[in-house]
């Protein structure tokens, strides 16, 4: 019998975890057996993240560094750069302002009793960040030692240096062109390694839909059940028709196409919650799926990760309202606008990893004078759950941007 294919491996793993998260949570999480089975989740996801951490680094290095001196072939570097700015930006820009369109429409949160919440709003021990500080702190990660950077797995000072180098290598020609060699097959060898790691991708979404499932409380949902429906209603519909919709005007790709591609990716960012985790699938899925110029995806998507996430930018204003209306506080159309300034600048600052969007979110709420410990102690235990969605959504956000500026920096070559 031959064996199924990769996408229906992973298609039966996620469908797998999803019916043991549910049998789980139904026996109960701290019956014997229910608690072993968890634990075995954990083990394997545990790892599943680890394999993608530890490619992480390696792989942004290179990518960026090889993309910026390759791009100088086809001397595309200059509009590649003002392309991905433009989207990034222009983009999550419209996440946000649709988010506050409609969380001025729905109003969640008015009127709703915060008594429910008094238990959480002691447990909170989230790190509070207020705006200089979160300036200071991301000012301090932009030039670091590379080899700290690396080591403790900093993404935005290992783009820095990697940008460095790919610019010294185009300054250098043809003196430095066994390092550029040595980097091309450097990354030739990070690319098998994720392919390798790829294949186990169906038992690490096994494991960590499985955990997720088993270990949310559904009550607590319903509780904030208007929230949470206008939560994941905006943010996919801004992931899968605003963005589709963009990509298809610009480009006039076939959006069945696009997705069959890059479907791996967003089933790894909605089970790891981490866009630079699933970083490396992002990146198989489109050079080799979508056979999108790697030069031009090497520099779009690890910086994607970083500073492009629609989801979390959108979340951070939808956020921000709805505390604001559980505290029966009217926000002005300034405090609106300093909202959505906010909401964009955490949004970039926040790193692709779980829940960073809730530390970020504490300087949007302090900016217009909310209670941001309150806040995160309320929102934090529905958390995993719209992460993985808005997750989903930075990633398919980043995959949508490397294809059209992709489009534009071909056609012109
Ligand atoms: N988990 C998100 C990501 O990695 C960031 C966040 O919104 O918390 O893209």
């Amino acid at each position: 019998m031959t064996k199924p294919s990769l996408n229906i491996q992973i298609f039966i793993g996620a469908l797998g975890g999803v019916i043991a998260g549910i049998f789980l949570s139904r026996v109960g999480i701290d019956q014997p057996v229910a608690s072993q089975v968890l634990y075995i989740f954990e083990l394997i996801g545990n790892v599943f993240v680890s394999l993608l951490k530890m490619i992480l680094v390696p792989l942004v290095f290179v990518s960026i560094a090889v993309g910026i001196a390759n791009l100088r072939a086809h001397a595309q570097m200059g509009k590649v750069w003002k392309l991905t700015l433009l989207y990034y930006f222009s983009t999550t820009a419209l996440a946000v302002f649709a988010g506050l369109v409609v969380v001025n429409i729905f109003k969640p949160g008015l009127g709703l009793e915060i008594d429910i919440f008094k238990n959480t709003i002691e447990a909170s021990t989230i790190q509070q960040l207020t705006l200089p500080q979160f300036f200071a702190n991301f000012l301090s990660q932009i030039f670091v030692n590379p080899v700290a950077a690396m080591a403790n797995g900093q993404i935005i000072g290992t783009i820095v240096f990697a940008i460095f180098l790919g610019i010294t290598l185009i300054v250098l020609g043809d003196k430095t062109k066994n390092t550029t060699i040595m980097l091309n097959e450097s990354f030739e060898i990070i690319m098998l390694m994720v392919a390798w790691i790829m294949k186990i991708l169906p038992i690490g979404v096994m494991a960590l839909l499985g955990e997720l499932v088993a270990t949310q409380d559904p009550a607590l949902f319903f509780s904030v059940g208007k929230y949470v429906a206008v939560v994941i209603g905006v943010t996919l519909f801004h992931g899968f028709v605003v963005l589709p919709c963009i990509l298809f005007f610009l480009t006039g790709t076939n959006l069945l196409k696009f997705y069959l591609g890059i479907r791996q990716a967003l089933i790894t960012a909605f089970s790891t919650s981490s866009s630079s985790a699933t970083l490396p699938v992002t990146y198989e899925c489109i050079t080799d799926n979508l056979k999108i110029d790697k030069d031009v995806a090497g520099f779009v998507l690890p910086l994607g990760a970083t500073i492009n996430m629609d989801g979390t930018a959108m979340y951070e204003a939808l956020a921000c309202l709805f505390v604001a209306n559980l505290a029966g506080i009217d926000l002005n159309i300034i405090q609106q606008l300093t909202v959505f300034f906010m909401a964009i600048i955490a949004s970039v600052g926040a790193p692709g990893i779980p829940s960073a969007g809730m530390v970020t979110l504490v300087m949007v709420l302090e900016s217009v004078g909310l209670p941001s410990k309150a806040a995160i102690a309320l929102l934090i235990p529905i958390d995993r759950p719209l992460d993985a969605i808005r997750t989903m959504v930075n990633v398919n956000g980043d995959s949508i941007g490397s294809k059209i500026i992709d489009h534009y920096t071909q056609e012109s070559s």
